[in-house]
């Protein structure tokens, strides 16, 4: 995954690593967050940190480490989704009492689809029935296995209640931190992530925010996704104003006129006129986005595929039972052996579809494939707005033939953009009544009137749509040849330049569903 920011080697410097908690629920996940945020605490300071937002620094043997205070992999799978690498390092609690669970593997995979390094906190070691050694066998089972039996995965044995091995986790961070490459420019461009946002009734939207590159000041203007503003305070982690913030630093600001999402990216720009320029267009491209075809649709991400745009077709897998999860997930592997391409199983796992399957589809590119189980409604939702692929069978050789199909190439789209016809516009009219009319010449094919268009500036595509009028001549018509001249008019389209390229074009139903 790229840097957020283009940077030149010679001007990185070291940051502190952002660390997330991930694991199954009740494994402890809050209390280790709010033990790490009490070795930091000094005394007297009843009530411990002031101002709680979700991110907080702690300091160790001089270094600083972030913690996203947002345990859950949904969390962290929904900021990669938007683009955004929120953590360095994934803590991964496992009680060792209760040992691996279902989100425990999840948790692994979402941290791998990541490339994220992750530790091991063995918490709960004060209890009675802890047993570590066999939660350490189950997670060595799952490829993470321990340092001490030659693996490379460290595993911290903790008490979250009690706070014991605390410093041990926090050293392990910082060993893990250091041979990784975690750096930043504090001179350069100013981009980070959207941690969480809300609306405070007298501050008006409070936002917190990871500065990943550069410095941010207090007076900047930003973009977070579709929201914006000029910032009015900045708050660091405890409540307290500050002025500048530098790479790795969690912020609280005010000022911003919508609530955007976590997960968004935030950058500095110019000034206030160009937050709402940049807002305005992102609005409308949602908007353009939102009338057009699902584009990363099943049959899509094949044909990356198979033109060699993606290297794998990454798939994650939900199946009704494990007796029937094993023979797919083992038909899948064997299609990897015969065909040397490769199939990843980013996730697999019996149960139904749900938001945190479709997340990190979405940030990882992947398909979900379910047999014998359903959707539920929010991951139904989820998977619209995300366009996300999801194929669900009932009949095991019928999902293994499709992918099969699919890497040979030969599964079809179940609709395809058809181009039948391509203009130049060489002059642009004003005409009463219609207004802007856009005076074409047909290179290929032909422009039919109840056809689609794409405008196209250079690469870029301003518009898509349908016509409004074609005319040849004075006269409506239907359609017009290559060759021909035509005048057409766009539906709430009127910024059409002399030398935009027109694709016209229709949707094909396909002969494979
Ligand atoms: P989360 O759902 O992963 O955030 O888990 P919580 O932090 O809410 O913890 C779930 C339960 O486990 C709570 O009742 C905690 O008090 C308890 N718990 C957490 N850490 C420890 C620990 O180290 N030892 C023991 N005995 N209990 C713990």
């Amino acid at each position: 995954r790229k840097m957020l920011a283009d940077e030149k080697d010679a001007d990185l410097s070291s940051r502190a690593p952002v660390v997330t908690i991930l694991g199954h629920v009740d494994h402890g996940k809050t209390t280790l967050l709010d033990a790490i945020r009490h070795t930091q605490v000094a005394e007297g300071e009843a009530g411990g940190i002031t101002q709680h937002i979700g991110a907080y620094q702690v300091e160790h043997n001089g270094r600083e480490i972030t913690f996203l205070d947002t345990p859950g992999h949904a969390a962290f799978t929904a900021m990669r989704a938007r683009g955004a690498q929120g953590a360095d390092i994934v803590v991964l609690v496992v009680a060792v009492n209760d040992g691996v669970m279902p989100q425990t593997k999840e948790a692994i995979n979402h941290a791998r689809a990541a490339k994220v390094p992750i530790i091991v906190a063995l918490n709960k070691i004060d209890r009675p029935d802890a047993n570590p050694e066999f939660v350490k066998k189950q997670l060595g089972e799952l490829g993470l296995v321990p340092d001490e039996w030659d693996g490379d995965t460290i595993m911290v044995p903790v008490s979250a209640k009690q706070k014991i091995g605390i410093e041990d986790l926090l050293e392990a961070i910082l060993l893990v931190a250091d041979s990784t490459s975690i750096r930043a420019n504090p001179a350069g461009k100013v981009v980070g992530t959207v941690i969480e946002a809300e609306i405070d009734r007298s501050k008006g939207v409070m936002t917190t925010l990871l500065v990943q590159n550069g410095t941010l000041q207090a007076g900047d203007a930003i973009v977070a996704g579709m929201a914006g503003g000029k910032i009015r305070a900045m708050f660091d982690f405890r409540g307290k104003r500050i002025r500048k913030a530098g790479p790795s630093t969690p912020v609280q600001i005010m000022g911003l006129s919508d609530v955007p999402n976590a997960g968004d990216i935030f950058e500095v720009v110019a000034n206030e006129k160009e937050v709402r320029a940049i807002v305005e267009e992102r609005k409308q491209k949602e908007k353009d986005r939102k009338g057009s075809i699902k584009r990363a649709s099943l049959e899509e991400l094949f044909a990356n595929f198979q033109s060699g745009t993606t290297q794998e077709l990454k798939l994650i897998v939900k199946a009704d039972v494990q007796g029937s999860l094993e023979p797919i997930t083992n038909s899948l592997d064997d299609l990897n052996k015969q065909q040397s391409i490769k199939v990843s199983i980013l996730h697999a796992e019996t149960g139904n579809i749900t938001e945190s399957d479709i997340m990190l589809a979405a940030a990882s590119d992947a398909v979900v494939i379910g047999f014998n189980v359903d959707a539920d409604a929010a991951a139904r939702r989820l998977a619209e707005t995300e366009e996300v692929s999801v194929r669900v069978y009932n009949i095991i050789y019928r999902l293994i033939e499709d992918i099969e199909k699919a890497l040979k190439g030969m599964l079809e789209p179940e609709y395809v953009e058809k181009t039948i016809g391509e203009a130049e516009i060489l002059a642009i009219f004003q005409v009463s009544k219609l207004g802007a009319i856009a005076g074409c010449k047909v290179l290929t094919g032909e422009i039919r009137r109840n056809a689609k268009v794409h405008i196209l500036r250079g690469e870029e595509t301003v518009y898509s749509g349908e016509l409004q009028s074609l005319k040849h001549g004075k006269d409506d018509v239907r359609e017009v040849r290559k060759g021909f001249e035509c005048g057409m008019g766009f539906k709430n389209f009127k910024d059409m330049q002399v030398g935009d390229r027109i694709i016209c074009y229709v949707m094909e139903k396909s002969n494979v569903l």
